[in-house]
């Protein structure tokens, strides 16, 4: 089997997805740039929590599977982590999932973006949320492009959340931000809303461009 690594890190990191609780049955999709234009791909129809190195699939980024087991299709969201690749040339992994609460803001349409959490301020910056696409059409990945040029993570309205790293554990633990930046506002907006940092403090917190 090819890339046996890469096919390991997706079922470990699917694995975690669905102990988490951010997929309920099959959804969700995990994905890997390998070299030469090909991308590893969790399949269709397959708990992410019960992923095997060989169900995953190798398809280039026209989507077109190259290597795969019979009975195996990639995943339907395929197309917005092509987009992802696509748009952003440094991102070599890509996770998609339904977490409770950042869905919950992406449902509501609230983007991530009020400065109460030092934490993303220093990681993330703001996460907000990609107009409405319909899930596995090539809706979704054209609503979402111009956001993910920009942003680490995305909220997909009325769906759930996309984030993209240089590698897949990147993109693994942006997710856990995201989540846990979701649950943090949740929490301060029913004690009032929490105090915003200022702008001298979250200039201090930003990432230092090289
Ligand atoms: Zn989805």
């Amino acid at each position: 089997m090819t890339f046996e690594r890469e096919r390991a890190l997706i079922c470990e990191l699917g694995r975690r997805m669905w102990q988490r609780g951010w997929v309920a049955a099959n959804d969700g999709n995990l994905s890997v740039r390998l070299p030469e234009g090909k991308v590893l791909v969790t399949p269709a129809g397959v708990s992410k929590g019960f992923l095997r190195p060989e169900m995953l699939l190798v398809v280039d980024l026209e989507g077109r599977v190259l290597e795969g087991v019979e009975g195996f299709r990639p995943s339907s969201e395929t197309p917005l982590h092509l987009m992802c690749y696509r748009v952003r040339e440094a991102v070599g992994g890509v996770c998609h999932a339904h977490p409770p609460t950042a869905t919950a803001f992406a449902c509501a349409r609230l983007p991530l973006d009020r400065p109460i959490l030092s934490e993303i301020a220093m990681t993330l910056g703001t996460v907000p949320v990609a107009p409405y696409g319909q899930s596995g059409t090539e809706e979704l990945p054209r609503a979402a492009a111009p956001l993910i040029a920009e942003h680490d993570g995305v909220l997909l309205a009325n769906h759930g959340a996309v984030t993209v790293g240089a590698d897949l554990e990147q993109a693994y633990y942006r997710m856990e931000t995201v989540e846990h930046t979701a649950l943090i506002h949740w929490r301060a907006a029913a004690l009032g809303g929490g105090v915003p940092l200022t702008e001298e403090q979250l200039a201090a917190l930003r990432p230092k461009k090289e």
